[in-house]
């Protein structure tokens, strides 16, 4: 409550002009999906309309919204003034179509989303989402995973808290197998009745199709990938997978698409070397991480460029957005 009280005060006073004006950057921004009041806690990635129009307001008022492709040849040719912002959106939610695009479409606004290829292709739920609503969607009293050997209780909310940390580090650390064995493994522990009740109930965490894909194209929308399965490009996965997933995502979605896959945004942010040089030899023209290091022309890695992930609340958003990213992380 304080915390938030002088978050307002600290506002209200111009402190984020401040701010921005002695940390003039471009940024690139990401958010994943935006939805009308979706649950903050079981549809975690998704922001709540209304909190999103409140930030577009502001990013709109104070900055420069630009596109991708403008964004790049600002960049090679040095000409970025330092208020660029570029919208970003991870994953390909279906609420990208039916809330986003229209309200970016009203206000002429260029848009990036970022796709998973395998779930655009099998409308499947991705791993942190079958997480969240295995661990807080259902009524069962524990999970068990085989795969691992180990029972996780889910009984009180503090046992859903802890068992959700633990089973998201094992999706963020491990193999793409292994992720894919225990995203198996949570849902194994419903009826096939009880799981379709659970995700049509959580339909705020729905991927796109490909025809709905394409009509986000019709938006104004650029389309970039996010690999062919939400892989953490980690040093623990196999270099073949991570070659596979950077290169074979870019050619799904020109053949799928018609269009040049230009972009590419590593899931979680993680990446390797060898990801890096993957980047490079699918011929994408830029890759995205989510460091927060300034945007330099001069400096940057064209395959890893830093992103700033959007905070949910708005007050925080406003302070986020003039401090970071910050002069000092360079
Ligand atoms: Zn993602």
């Amino acid at each position: 409550m304080i915390i938030r009280l002088l978050k307002k005060a600290f506002i209200k006073f111009g402190g984020n002009f401040i701010l921005r004006e002695r940390n003039r950057t471009s940024r690139i921004l990401f958010w994943h999906g935006v939805d009308i009041n979706p649950d903050p806690i079981i549809e975690a990635e998704n922001i709540n309309k209304n909190d999103f129009v409140k930030q577009l307001n502001y990013v709109q008022k104070h900055y420069e919204i630009i596109s991708i492709d403008d964004f790049y040849k600002r960049f090679t040719e040095n000409k970025l003034n330092g208020k660029e912002v570029v919208l970003t959106f991870d994953d390909g939610y279906r609420n990208n179509l039916t809330v986003l695009a229209p309200i970016l479409r009203k206000r002429k606004l260029p848009f990036t989303v970022f796709i998973t290829t395998s779930n655009i292709s099998n409308n499947t739920l991705f791993p942190t989402s079958i997480l969240r609503l295995t661990v807080y969607g259902s009524s069962l009293k524990k999970l068990f995973i085989p795969t691992l050997n180990l029972e996780f209780a889910i009984a009180t909310k503090d046992d859903k808290k802890q068992t959700h940390k633990k089973l998201n580090k094992y999706l963020k650390e491990s193999t793409l197998d292994l992720v894919e064995q225990i995203c198996k493994d949570l849902i194994a522990n419903f009826s096939s009745k009880e799981w379709d009740n659970i995700i049509s109930k959580y339909s705020v965490v729905n991927p796109l199709n490909w025809d709905e894909v394409r009509e986000l194209i019709s938006f104004g929308c650029t389309i970039g990938s996010h690999c062919v399965k939400h892989i953490c490009c980690h040093s623990n996965q196999k270099e073949e997978e991570l070659k596979y997933q950077i290169i074979e995502s870019k050619k799904i979605i020109e053949n799928k698409l018609g269009v040049t896959c230009n972009y590419f945004a590593y899931p979680n942010g993680d990446y390797t070397d060898r990801a890096n040089k993957y980047v490079k030899e699918a011929g994408y023209l830029m890759g995205f991480s989510t460091e927060k290091n300034r945007i330099d022309p001069t400096n940057n890695e064209l395959c890893t460029l830093p992103r700033i992930g959007a905070p949910e609340k708005v007050d925080t958003f406003k302070i986020a957005l003039s401090l970071y990213p910050n002069k000092t992380t360079i």
